[in-house]
């Protein structure tokens, strides 16, 4: 069994904040991660509201925080976390195929994308349904492309869309937008974007091998329409990717974790930061923010258990 002073479980830009602060007090640090490193800032096309960056793109942003949270030790290591489990001052962390031991555990598992649930949705994923526009906008040059939902995402990532495709339909269950304000009047500015309003969603439509387009009811006239699409990109919210946790008791109704403001869990020893908390403002800065809290905290909990 390995053993750390803290381990990390998620390498998004939380845990990699949280093994940075960690690791530069002199702790020894694990990072888990079943993935690459950088977490959501990978589907993300250009951050623009990081500070320190103009824009850069989120791959980018990725590796120079991979980069930093390295520096002072901290080591990265691949797996896919099933549980933890608590034994006096010890804190287990198994993962399908390793068991860990810490005194610290910081959760930084973040979230992941819903899918609407409507016929086709699942058949035509990777063959014209995406939930990532910069993993796979480039297979939609100068096509037809639909996004569906109405926040940050969704606008967003529909803009970054409109330099490859020939247009981008944003079909949204309401009649406004839930996106941020900037977004909202770019996306009104870009010739190339069309809306459609008050659209419930019924249907991904393909013919047997790939996309062709999306069916709707208008919700005021209960009407069906179709619009011709190559391709699908949804983005209708995130889920909090917590199900490893679930018999500790550290999680709300909806599956998000419950901390104090020094990240703390119920759980002495047990830390969440960044976009699994209970939280109103899900941003890459406020996930760099509580990993530096929660990376000094373990430090604090720590000298508690050797004084
Ligand atoms: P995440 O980035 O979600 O990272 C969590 C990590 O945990 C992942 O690497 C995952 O593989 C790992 N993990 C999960 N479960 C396990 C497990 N069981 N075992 C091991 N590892 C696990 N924010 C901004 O500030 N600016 C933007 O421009 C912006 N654009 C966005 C665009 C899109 C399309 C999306 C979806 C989000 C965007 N956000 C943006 C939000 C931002 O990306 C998140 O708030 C931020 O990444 C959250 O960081 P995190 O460290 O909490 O978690
Ligand atoms: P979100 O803010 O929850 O928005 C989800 C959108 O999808 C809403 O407009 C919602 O409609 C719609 N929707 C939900 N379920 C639906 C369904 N079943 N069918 C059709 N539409 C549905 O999610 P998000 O846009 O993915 O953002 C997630 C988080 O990341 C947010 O905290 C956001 O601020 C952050 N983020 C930030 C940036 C940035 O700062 N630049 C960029 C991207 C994301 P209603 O409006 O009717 O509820």
């Amino acid at each position: 069994m390995k053993k750390f002073d803290v381990m990390v479980i998620g390498a998004g830009p939380g845990g990699l904040t949280a093994a940075l602060y960690a690791s530069r007090a002199n702790l020894s640090v694990g990072i888990l991660d079943r993935g690459i490193y950088g977490g959501q800032m990978n589907n993300t096309a250009e951050v623009e509201n990081y500070p320190g960056f103009d824009s850069i793109m989120g791959p980018e942003l990725s590796e120079k925080m991979f980069s930093s949270s390295t520096r002072f030790g901290a080591e990265f290591l691949y797996g896919s976390v099933a549980s933890i489990e608590v034994d006096g001052d010890k804190r287990i962390v198994k993962t399908d195929e390793d068991t860990y031991e810490a005194h610290v555990v910081i959760i930084a598992t973040g979230s992941e994308y819903k899918k609407i649930g409507v016929h086709g949705e699942d058949e035509y994923s990777g063959r014209g349904v995406s939930y990532c526009a910069v993993c796979d906008g480039a297979f939609f040059k100068d096509q037809d492309v639909v996004v569906v939902g109405g926040g940050d995402s969704a606008v967003e990532e529909g803009v970054y869309l409109t330099q490859m495709a020939k247009s981008v339909t944003i079909v949204h269950r309401r009649d406004q937008l839930r996106a941020q304000k900037i977004l909202q009047d770019r996306a009104f500015k870009n010739d190339k974007i069309k809306f459609v309003w008050d659209a419930q969603t019924e249907e991904i439509m393909g013919d047997g091998n790939e996309v062709t387009g999306l069916k709707y009811r208008d919700k005021n006239t209960g009407e069906e329409h179709v619009i011709p699409a190559a391709g699908a990109f949804i983005y209708v919210g995130i889920q909090p990717l917590t199900e490893p946790f679930k018999d500790l008791g550290i999680l709300d109704d909806e599956g998000w974790i419950d901390t104090n403001i020094k990240m703390e869990t119920n759980i002495p020893g047990v830390y969440a930061i960044g976009d699994v908390r209970k939280k109103e403002l899900r941003q890459i800065t406020t996930a760099v923010g509580d990993g530096g809290i929660a990376g000094q905290e373990a430090f604090n909990y720590i000298q508690t258990l050797t004084d």
